[in-house]
């Protein structure tokens, strides 16, 4: 008698501590769909914040190209204050492709990186050398190749970065500044003007060709030739450059640039 109520007992417990646990997950699950859905609206309202990741080409060990200056110094120092004025703009949320820029890792590394903070948009920093003519510059970029998902938007965005540079005074390469890399066997390159879409199976960057979102590799300036580097690759022209992929951002996802905001601002204010 005296052990069947205690089983009683012990199943009533049982019981409760069911009934709680079911409520505590069913809790858990509806504040986590809320917080999707608010997430998924905002997106869709065109509000959202927008995640760039910011790739900087080189650092560590693998320094890239040597010419006038070294290659990585120059994508650390663009990454950086490209970063700043995205961190500056609520807008958007930057992320870093590597922990720092002294970090070595490799393209899927970095990739790997970017792809964990879902971002919806990439920029790959880097700078072209040329070391048989130092007279060989100019600003070209290589987005996402034809056939693949993010092709298109990829694509948008390169024309924009062009556009911004251009505007700046770089001299743009090729047709358009737009080209896209190949890799076939034995990792041969291959570069094709962007005229020419034909879809191949070849892969490209791996930067590119693992990112789940538009992407694009510029080739700032080359680290090559004297006149480019002090037009875009030194402390002014790093600065310059970051200024013109700030504003392509911009561009791209249809915001007004902060800058612009606050110099709007601060021309309202001195009205008054
Ligand atoms: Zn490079």
């Amino acid at each position: 008698m005296r052990r069947n109520w205690n089983r009683r007992r012990r199943n009533r417990r049982l019981l409760r501590t069911g009934i709680l646990v079911t409520l505590v997950c069913v809790m858990v699950l509806f504040g986590w769909g809320i917080g999707y859905l608010a997430r998924e609206l905002q997106n869709s309202m065109g509000k959202g914040v927008y995640t760039v990741a910011v790739d900087a080409g080189h650092g560590g060990s693998d320094t890239g190209a040597v010419g006038v200056l070294q290659e990585s110094d120059m994508t650390a120092e663009t990454a950086e204050l490209l970063t700043q004025l995205l961190a500056a703009d609520p807008h958007f949320r930057p992320v870093a492709t590597r922990t720092d820029y002294t970090a070595t890792a490799t393209p899927a590394e970095r990739s790997t990186a970017a792809n964990r903070a879902h971002p919806d948009l990439l920029l790959s920093i880097h700078g072209n050398s040329n070391g048989n003519s130092a007279d060989t510059a100019g600003f070209e970029c290589y987005p996402v190749t034809p056939g693949r998902r993010e092709h298109d938007d990829s694509m948008r965005f390169a024309a924009l970065l062009v556009g911004r540079m251009q505007e700046a005074g770089a001299a743009i390469r090729g047709t358009n500044g737009i080209r896209y890399a190949y890799y076939g066997e034995n990792d041969q390159k291959t570069i094709v003007d962007s005229a020419d879409d034909t879809k191949r199976s070849e892969t490209t960057f791996t930067i590119l060709e693992r990112s789940r979102c538009p992407a694009v590799l510029a080739e700032q300036c080359f680290v090559t030739s004297a006149a480019d580097v002090d037009a875009f690759g030194d402390d002014d022209g790093c600065a310059r450059a970051a200024e013109c992929y700030y504003l392509a951002i911009c561009d791209y996802f249809g915001v007004t640039p902060h800058e612009a905001d606050s110099t709007a601002a601060s021309a309202a204010s001195a009205a008054q």
